[in-house]
């Protein structure tokens, strides 16, 4: 995932429509306080309209509130839809910083493509989420571990039945105050691994951010619950036998030699900016990094007789994730120390002290939003 030049704000472009009624300062105070995950939206919208016939016009950051779709729009029907997810994190001094942004773009690009929605540039993206925090500063929470997840979107809005690519698109970014994804904190999660469903297969859209993936990951994270495990795990559709990744998150194995492995990109895996992340974080700390299959079989193996040493999940939402038990029909296994291993630990915290400014960005991956 490469890092781009950091290009120049592209607030400008779009244009502020001010909301008339405005969350009241108390309210809003009360409920910045306690954040959950994505139940609470900031007073603003951004969005960007597309058509065949006009291409993309109309920026501007306008009221949050319902949008308006017939009945017939495509994407009611067909799922034709993307999105993107990534934080806008205060930092000490007041300023607010995103992270990466530029890969966010880029995937939400590539996700397009594959569900042949158009691609909006990434200037637009970039400059519809900075219009979007600038003008919801105000919303930007300052607890520990807590920041304004911006979620982008853009889905067919074309009123039409008939199967092909929408000739009418929207694209919305809105804003959602959050605190930690669990609302457990950084406790090691259990995951149950699926044997009888997969999130995508070769040639599908497991590349792409797209919500019909999460679609097809409810009815297992569904029967995980019921079996008492909080994530799942899934296994490639081709052979059943490699872990691919969680419903939303990336997976990575720690070895007792130090040793990290992580799936490779093989298709239908998603790419996560976190995992890209952990990989260079880890590869610096002087880990063997590893994008390399990982057998479940071995996996099972490596819990029973000690060679792994550590399990965790990764994404923007959870960022690292430790994972303390592995189950599925056949085995249930516990991770060494409960999943609370020192090297999952140390690239949290690596992480999140980048994110929230409190150690300096060498890498280039902070953008400030303010
Ligand atoms: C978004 C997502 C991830 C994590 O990606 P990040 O860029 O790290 O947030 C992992 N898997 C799936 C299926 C996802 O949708």
């Amino acid at each position: 995932m490469s890092t781009t030049v950091d290009p120049a704000p592209a607030t400008a472009a779009f244009e502020i429509r001010p909301t008339s009624s405005p969350c009241p300062d108390a309210e809003r105070a009360e409920l910045l306080a306690t954040p959950t995950f994505g139940t609470v939206f900031t007073d603003h919208m951004a969005r960007v309209t597309w058509s065949a016939e006009h291409g993309w016009h109309d920026r501007r950051v306008e009221p949050y509130g319902p949008l308006a779709l017939d009945p017939a729009a495509a994407v009611l029907h067909y799922g034709q839809e993307v999105f993107e997810g990534l934080k806008a994190y205060g930092h000490a001094d007041g300023s607010v910083w995103t992270f990466r942004p530029w890969a966010n773009a880029t995937r939400f690009a590539a996700s397009a493509r594959r569900l042949a929605l158009p691609e909006l540039a990434v200037e637009d993206f970039l400059g519809s989420i900075e219009a979007l925090v600038r003008t919801d500063a105000a919303w930007v929470p300052s607890g520990e571990e807590t920041s304004l997840y911006l979620r982008p979107f853009m889905y067919a809005s074309e009123t039409f039945l008939g199967v092909r690519p929408a000739r009418e698109v929207e694209y919305v970014a809105i804003a959602s105050p959050v605190g930690p994804y669990f609302a457990s904190g950084v406790k090691p999660v259990s995951i149950w691994v699926v044997r009888d469903y997969h999130r995508a297969g070769p040639g599908g859209t497991g590349a792409a951010k797209c919500g019909g993936n999460y679609a097809a990951s409810l009815l297992p994270q569904q029967e995980a619950y019921a079996r008492g495990c909080e994530q799942v795990c899934f296994l490639d559709a081709a052979t059943h036998s490699e872990l691919e990744e969680l419903g939303g998150m990336n997976v990575f194995v720690v070895g007792a030699d130090g040793s990290v492995r992580t799936p490779p990109l093989n298709g239908s895996i998603l790419e996560g900016v976190t995992r890209s992340s952990v990989l260079t974080l880890l590869a610096e700390a002087g880990h063997d990094v590893q994008e390399a299959p990982i057998r479940l079989a071995d996996l099972r193996a490596g819990l029973e007789d000690g060679s792994v040493a550590e399990v965790f999940a990764c994404g923007t939402a959870a960022v690292v994730t430790p994972i303390g038990r592995l189950a599925s029909d056949d085995f249930d296994l516990t991770v060494a120390d409960g999943g609370t291993g020192p090297v999952t630990a140390a690239v949290r915290g690596q992480l999140t002290d980048i994110q929230y400014g409190r150690v300096s960005d060498t890498h280039g991956w902070m953008h400030r939003l303010l």
